[in-house]
């Protein structure tokens, strides 16, 4: 299995370790040309308004919207999963907008920045998740009977599932448990 992880801004290697370890190939996808033979796609954290932009700039943004649409995997944390969003809340700056999910952009407000905490994710099974958040959204509003909840905190959605498409509001590369990026491979070998 090849799985690309974009490499245009933010956490990138820390993505091609994850991949490598729960046993698939990584390739570093730096344009579009990259994505000819891959069987899915990461969109890693760093700055959405950057992001979009360089994805714009660079011509992502159609193609890979026409990848989605037709069912290729992509898994987009943190500033990934607002790439994903349709809804950006109080925001018009460019996305992919695959997922029928409404985000709010630094949701934790500026007091909890950044946190640990143990997650609950019952898809992963039984153990808690360590889960890193870096000034990270949350989903507040889901298209029903679209989008499967995988875990929250309170009323706030930080992983959430729309078929082959995988958001988490998270950093599941910044530690050693790589059963997200197992189930996101998956996803991949079911589709
Ligand atoms: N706060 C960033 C944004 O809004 C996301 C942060 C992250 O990816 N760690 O784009």
């Amino acid at each position: 299995m090849k799985i690309g992880v974009l490499d245009l801004q933010g956490a990138v290697l820390e993505h091609v370790r994850a991949v490598e370890s729960a046993g698939a190939e990584a390739v570093r996808v730096k344009k579009v040309d990259h994505l000819a033979g891959l069987d899915g796609l990461i969109v890693p954290g760093g700055e959405s308004t950057t992001m979009g932009r360089l994805m714009e700039e660079y011509g992502f943004l159609g193609p890979l919207r026409a990848m989605g649409e037709s069912g290729f995997p992509i898994f987009g944390t943190c500033a990934g999963m607002i790439m994903l969003a349709r809804d950006i809340a109080g925001s018009t700056q460019p996305r992919l907008g695959l997922m029928d999910i409404t985000v709010q952009r630094n949701g934790f407000g500026r007091q909890r920045d950044s946190f640990e905490t143990d997650l609950d994710i019952p898809a992963l099974g039984n153990d808690p998740f360590r889960a890193v958040f870096i000034r990270a959204p949350y989903v507040s509003a889901v298209g029903p009977g679209v989008v499967e909840v995988l875990a929250a905190l309170g009323d706030r959605i930080v992983l959430c599932r729309q078929g082959s498409l995988l958001a988490s509001a998270f950093h599941p590369e910044l530690t050693d448990d790589t059963r997200l990026h197992r189930y996101f491979l998956s996803l991949v070998s079911a589709g």
